[in-house]
């Protein structure tokens, strides 16, 4: 199959969800947009520790060093055919998921910070030094078409579990009540996105003809909800409602508060 077909089968996937799940089984995450307004490029999944997508592709030399290091042949170069920067690395889990190597070899031979290894680092909190750690790395976010995959059905599966480095965190089994049969019960997947690195190895490993479970972009799949909504419970969110009191008690100018809450929302 060319890289061309596997961009469209991707495509195919997602619209076909769209059309058939709505937003179930999206575990919190919301969509926005229709999909037939993305562009191609924009489902394009990066190697771990890559920058936010503008910045990654003006930051990227097209150098290929980062492919070459992949034991996997997970990353490719994109090429004319391809719906991306022409040379920039990305890969596509149907085809060869990332494994998740422990040592992450594709990250730090990165040149130019493309690939930035604080990405893909967890922090000693004592001796404050970082580590390479890829269950911190985000290449996107996995979704479930609960129309098409199997365990929904009833059907026993767990195929995307048992391929998943994470099992049982990243992705677990949920038990519930048939109701349909009343005496069997189904073993639904559920992902959890703040575990999940979108290694893209359940998608890989789903036995339906077109994945019931695939990796999207963060940008693709998740939702906005504007600066405007502040968690009470949310330390950061905390901290930008005490920057907001400190602005309104400001003797500050219309104009300087302006600012400042341009400020805010930047933070
Ligand atoms: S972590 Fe390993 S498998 Fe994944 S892209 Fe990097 S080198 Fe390839
Ligand atoms: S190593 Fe870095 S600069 Fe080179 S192709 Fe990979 S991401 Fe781009
Ligand atoms: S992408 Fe799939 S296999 Fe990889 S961590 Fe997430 S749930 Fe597990």
């Amino acid at each position: 199959m060319s890289d061309n077909q596997n961009t469209s089968t991707r495509r195919d996937v997602i619209k076909a969800m769209f059309r058939s799940v709505g937003l179930l089984g999206l575990g919190g995450i919301t969509w926005s947009g229709a999909v037939d307004k993305l562009k191609a490029s924009e489902l394009t999944l990066r190697p771990p520790g890559a920058l936010a997508e503008k910045e990654f592709v003006k930051a990227c030399i097209r150098c290929g060093t980062c492919v070459e290091a992949c034991p996997y042949d997970t990353l490719k170069l994109a090429t004319p055919d391809d719906y991306t920067a022409i040379g920039t690395p990305y890969f596509e889990p149907r085809k060869i998921p990332c494994y998740m190597c422990v040592d992450i070899p594709c990250v730090p031979v990165c040149p130019s910070g493309a690939l930035d290894t604080i990405l893909v680092s967890t922090i000693n909190e004592k001796d404050k030094t970082s580590s390479l750690d890829i269950n911190s790395a985000k290449m996107g976010v996995v979704i479930i078409d609960e129309k098409t995959c199997l365990a929904f059905w009833g059907i026993q599966c767990d195929a995307c579990y048992r391929a998943c480095p994470l099992m049982g965190s990243a992705i677990s089994l949920e038990f519930k009540r048939n109701e349909r049969t009343g005496k069997h019960a189904f073993m639904q997947p559920v992902i959890n996105q703040d575990i999940c690195t979108g290694c893209g190895l359940c998608e890989h490993a789903c036995i339906t003809e077109k994945p019931a479970i695939i990796v999207l972009p963060q940008k693709v799949a998740t939702g906005s909800v504007g600066s405007h909504y502040i968690k009470g419970w949310d330390k950061d969110d905390d901290k930008r409602l005490n920057n907001l009191k400190n602005v309104e008690e400001s003797n500050s100018s219309p104009e300087n508060v302006l600012n400042d809450w341009e400020d805010l929302i930047d933070n």
